[in-house]
């Protein structure tokens, strides 16, 4: 495959999010903005989209090279879609994620077991220039429960509370592997790879 822009910039400076993306995206080469000393913008808009498009664009602007930027979260139906966008400072702006978890709890402690439906959501968005009207837009969704105690030592965020019913297990007890398999990040990136594949092919 011949590419136009074998170079993307990628609008996030997590580490963990870094090796799955150069896993995935092997045809390109990428950088993450920190090498532009690209700094994070501001979360303001409401739906993971709207955020995801203004960390692309960010990284577009200051970059002048194609990008890719994803949100994502934890949306509670019992909750009206809480914490959604503000999931990572749910329970402030430095909040860990053991005080996420905490606030969380508190909140869903007297929802019946059966109403605490959950789902992870991640957006991705390739950017290909500022001006690029129709830029690639994944959304991969995940579907749980959220369950009482805190269980499991892996990944990170809301895993340890979050129940995977066909694994019996949480999230959190979920090697990193299976997890990429079958989390919103995983569908939404898989979606991705193969639209940014077949617009540099066509
Ligand atoms: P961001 O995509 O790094 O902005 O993540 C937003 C927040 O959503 C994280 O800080 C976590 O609290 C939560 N979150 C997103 N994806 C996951 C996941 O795979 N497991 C657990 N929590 C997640």
């Amino acid at each position: 495959m011949v590419s136009k822009h074998p170079e993307i910039v990628l609008a996030s400076g997590n580490q963990g999010k870094i090796k799955e993306f150069k896993a995935m995206l092997t045809d390109y080469t990428i950088i993450p903005q920190g090498q532009f000393q690209i700094k994070e913008i501001e979360e303001t808009g409401t739906t993971f989209v709207e955020n995801a498009i203004l960390k692309a664009r960010n990284a577009v602007f200051h970059s002048k090279f194609p990008a890719i930027a994803d949100d994502s979260g934890l949306v509670v139906d019992a909750l009206g879609g809480a914490p959604g966008v503000i999931s990572a400072r749910y329970a402030g702006n430095s909040a860990s994620d053991n005080d996420n978890i905490l606030k969380l709890l508190d909140v869903v402690r007297n929802i019946p077991e059966q109403q605490r439906s959950a789902r992870f959501i991640c957006v991705l968005v390739f950017m290909e220039h500022l001006n690029d009207p129709c830029p690639i837009i994944t959304q991969g969704i995940w579907k749980g429960r959220i369950i009482l105690q805190p269980t499991g030592k892996n990944g990170f965020g809301y895993d340890s509370v979050f129940w995977v019913n066909e694994y019996n297990c949480t999230s959190a007890q979920l090697s990193r592997e299976i997890k990429n398999t079958l989390s919103h990040r995983g569908i939404a990136l898989k979606s991705l790879v193969q639209q940014i594949k077949a617009k540099y092919s066509e």
